[in-house]
């Protein structure tokens, strides 16, 4: 039987709230969660496939800490994810680069206009969103890509915070897959956005429009499957059923059609 991590100490998640409760911008939001280590079980798997790597990358320096959000913290679509895979986001130390499921959805991005280039490979590799940001409700790159809840749960406090910044501009948020989408609904209604009860199901285009309590600000949520290896493998996800999805969500968010792909933002 092998021991258990805790997923955090009450210490821990404590500081994880103050941290990011006290972040003033997005920018000091992210250059605070890259020193976190409330989770030890996180901490030890990000760490340990950082040292051992994977031959491929034998040369490189890997990353080995939280992954923040990428792209303006003004984007009027916002794109959450699940967490860093071990030998992508945990290794470039950017979000959905320099893994199959970055190749994937950055392919889609581009192709929309939302992305400047095709492909998404390392953190100085030049590419830039396009009036989409990228985040995720688990920081750290999970054994199996599979956080515990109260893994996700200690993580909470950075994506309520990025939330709440990002929220005055934010017209749509697109939740890649189950876990961001059940992730995200208590805490968009933390961050005073009303969210239906009871709570709207995941589904691949799904779509709840929800108001904010203050009444200034409105936003939709979209659901999507998330572009994993295995959904795009059994054709679950299709790169034109991304595509479709995103490019709605982009019309949705206002943000100018180009690309090649830009009929995709039919529905608007
Ligand atoms: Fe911190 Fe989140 Fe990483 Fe846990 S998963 S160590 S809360 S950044």
């Amino acid at each position: 039987m092998t021991a258990e991590h805790p997923a955090t100490t009450t210490a821990a998640a404590a500081a994880t709230t103050a941290a990011a409760a006290a972040a003033g911008s997005v920018a000091a939001l992210d250059a605070a969660l890259i020193g976190c280590r409330a989770c030890p079980r996180l901490v030890a798997w990000r760490e340990e496939v950082g040292a051992v790597k994977r031959r491929a990358f034998a040369d490189e320096v890997y990353w080995a800490r939280p992954v923040p959000g990428f792209g303006s913290a003004t984007a009027p679509l916002v794109i959450v994810g699940l967490a860093p895979a071990a030998h992508g986001g945990n290794r470039t130390g950017r979000a959905f680069t320099g893994d199959p499921s970055g190749d994937v959805l950055f392919a889609a991005l581009h192709d929309l206009g939302l992305a400047t280039r095709p492909e998404s490979i390392a953190r100085d590799d030049g590419t830039e969103l396009v009036g989409v940001r990228i985040t995720m409700p688990v920081h750290c790159a999970p054994p199996d890509n599979k956080p515990t809840t109260a893994e996700r749960d200690a993580c909470r406090p950075w994506m309520a915070r990025e939330l709440a910044l990002t929220g005055p501009t934010t017209r749509v948020i697109v939740a890649l897959g189950a876990f961001a989408w059940q992730t995200l609904l208590p805490v968009l209604a933390d961050a005073g956005w009303r969210v239906p009860r009871p709570r709207p199901a995941f589904g691949h285009g799904a779509e709840v429009e929800l108001d904010h309590e203050s009444g200034r600000f409105r936003t939709r949520l979209v659901g999507c499957y998330h572009p994993s290896h295995r959904n795009v493998a059994t054709r679950t996800l299709t790169p034109e059923m991304l595509r479709e999805v995103l490019g709605r969500a982009a019309g949705l968010a206002g943000l100018p059609a180009t690309g090649a792909g830009a009929d995709a933002r039919g529905v608007g």
